[in-house]
């Protein structure tokens, strides 16, 4: 015992978690100089009239606390957007809810539905929050692998997975951290698997400007059946280059919302307030998310010839600004320990595939960032080609 007395101990509530990949990739890669190509953010400015909105907003003194669902307007635009692109309208007053990011909203969802005990489908490789966020709950995460080698969903697993206890599944496209776009056939499985359950849905689409190939995004808000089991979450930090802004939404059905916003009105209350009116001046302007996949393709174009000049091996990316390689060809190493050379021999920060799995599957691969200035990603391609 101290001077100050005993510090009580914890029982931790997530015994088995330590700190995210993300986090720690960015952190060893700021210690040895390395290129970030680990974390998803971009090292580019955002749109210069976005950061006027907000400033005008603070100047205008919105700077007390917004409507706990979020600031009207905003939520007015959420659901033109929403109309616009997917045909589904949304109540801005009952059914959009703006929150402090897509990883809030996702753990909020979880909280305001999942009772102990109940089951939550996740197909892995997946975030790594979503794991964490069922077992606060007390709820139980069922694992269901993506199909081996493409990462498309695989129904008849996913039906095997399906019990009388199931409350909850997470699909998230275009997914992190293939890349990989649902299609409409999937939805459309989905849709026909879900028919006669209570299940409920998270589409955390996130990356859903960014779709390359011509691929069609296929929000759960194309899907009316869908629709009506669903939370439908969304960032403006992915789709804006404002990650550390911190905000995004959830669009879901009425009954649903009234739920999510019991618990969200404990948990963060209401979001910042001049960041909310000014992306609700800036989204009038559909250009930003119509230009986002084209913007992004010449990233990725540019990323994936550099990486056939390397040892490594890109994937497929159909969608979000990841993009994987196969490392197998070079080394037998685990993929963290892999990771961990590459960021402090190499210089080059990337994030190990089995981030994304409970227990760690290798599979010799790794995820790139690619939402970043030509000049960072050609260093970080001269620094690869040393591999
Ligand atoms: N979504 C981002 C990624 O996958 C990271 C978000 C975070 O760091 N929590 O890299």
């Amino acid at each position: 015992m101290s001077a100050l007395g005993i510090t009580p101990s914890v029982r931790s509530r997530l015994p088995e978690v330590g700190t995210t990949i993300f986090s720690v990739m960015s952190t060893l890669a700021q210690r040895h100089g390395a290129v970030n190509l680990g974390q998803g953010f971009p090292d580019f400015g955002c749109d210069p009239r976005l950061l006027d909105a907000v400033n005008q907003a603070m100047r205008q003194g919105h700077n007390q606390y917004a409507p706990m669902a979020g600031v009207r307007a905003l939520r007015e635009g959420i659901s033109e957007k929403i109309t616009s692109l997917y045909g589904h309208h949304y109540d801005p007053e009952h059914e959009i809810t703006v929150t402090a990011g897509a990883t809030q909203a996702i753990l909020t969802v979880v909280m305001a539905v999942v009772q102990p005990g109940d089951e939550v489908i996740l197909l892995d490789p997946c975030f790594d929050s979503y794991a964490p966020n069922v077992a606060l709950a007390g709820g139980v995460a069922v694992h269901v692998p993506l199909a081996s080698g493409s990462f498309a969903p695989d129904f008849d697993r996913i039906a095997q997975a399906l019990s009388p206890r199931t409350r909850l599944i997470v699909v998230n496209t275009p997914h992190n951290p293939s890349g990989t776009v649902w299609s409409a056939t999937d939805m459309q499985r989905l849709t026909e698997l879900l028919r006669s359950t209570q299940v409920l849905v998270i589409g955390d689409e996130v990356y859903e400007h960014m779709v390359y190939d011509g691929v069609q995004h296929q929000s759960i808000a194309r899907w009316p059946e869908l629709a009506a089991r669903s939370f439908v979450v969304s960032s403006f930090g992915k789709t804006y280059h404002v990650t550390g802004w911190k905000v995004g939404y959830v669009a879901a059905p009425a009954a649903l919302t009234a739920e999510f916003r019991k618990v969200h009105q404990f948990n963060v209350f209401a979001v910042n307030t001049p960041v909310q009116h000014g992306l609700a001046n800036y989204l009038r302007d559909p250009q930003p998310h119509l230009e986002l996949s084209a913007f992004y393709q010449r990233k990725r174009d540019l990323f994936v010839e550099g990486l056939h000049g390397t040892r490594l091996r890109p994937l497929p990316s159909a969608g979000t600004y990841f993009q994987c390689a196969d490392f197998s060809a070079i080394s037998d190493e685990d993929d963290r320990t892999f990771c961990e050379r590459l960021t402090r021999e190499i210089g080059v920060a990337a994030i190990p595939m089995s981030a994304f799995y409970p227990q760690p599957v290798q599979q010799g691969l790794i995820r790139f960032c690619f939402a970043k200035e030509e000049a960072t990603l050609s260093l970080a391609l001269e620094r690869l080609r040393l591999l």
